[in-house]
């Protein structure tokens, strides 16, 4: 049975736009046993993503030639929500941006961290001072 793909539409957060999370499912549906894969549920950790980016074509390849016994049902990216939010350049799609989170512990709220461990980018914003 080919790969059945698929999208569920997500409510508009802003007028004209529209969000979809795209899931395939392999073998047949309905039939056991069934397996669900997701990825990405904290958008910006994507080595999930990459698995299954990987996988789908062997499992679209056992599934054409009738290897697939139950149902397999992925989700490669869960999150699309996550995966639009940025600061600057910088993924922050699972990050919590919180003073427990932050350098100064003064709530500023943007990650302590930039992605290569170094000190933080604040991307031309002015740091905080104290109050
Ligand atoms: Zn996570």
């Amino acid at each position: 049975m080919p790969v059945s793909k698929n999208k569920i539409k997500l409510p508009a957060m802003t007028p004209g736009t529209t969000r979809s999370i795209a899931w395939l499912r392999y073998g047949k549906a309905g039939a056991r046993p069934k397996v669900y894969l997701q990825a990405a549920i904290h958008a910006n950790e994507l080595p999930g993503a990459m698995l299954l980016h990987h996988l789908m074509p062997l499992l679209g390849e056992a599934d054409r030639a009738g290897r697939i016994r139950g149902e397999i049902i992925v989700v490669p990216t869960v999150n699309p929500i996550g995966q639009s939010q940025l600061v600057g350049n910088t993924h922050v799609g699972g990050t919590t941006c919180s003073a427990a989170t932050t350098s100064t512990g003064t709530g500023w709220t943007f990650p302590v961290r930039s992605p290569n461990g170094s000190a933080p980018d604040w991307g031309g914003m002015r740091r905080p001072t104290s109050a």
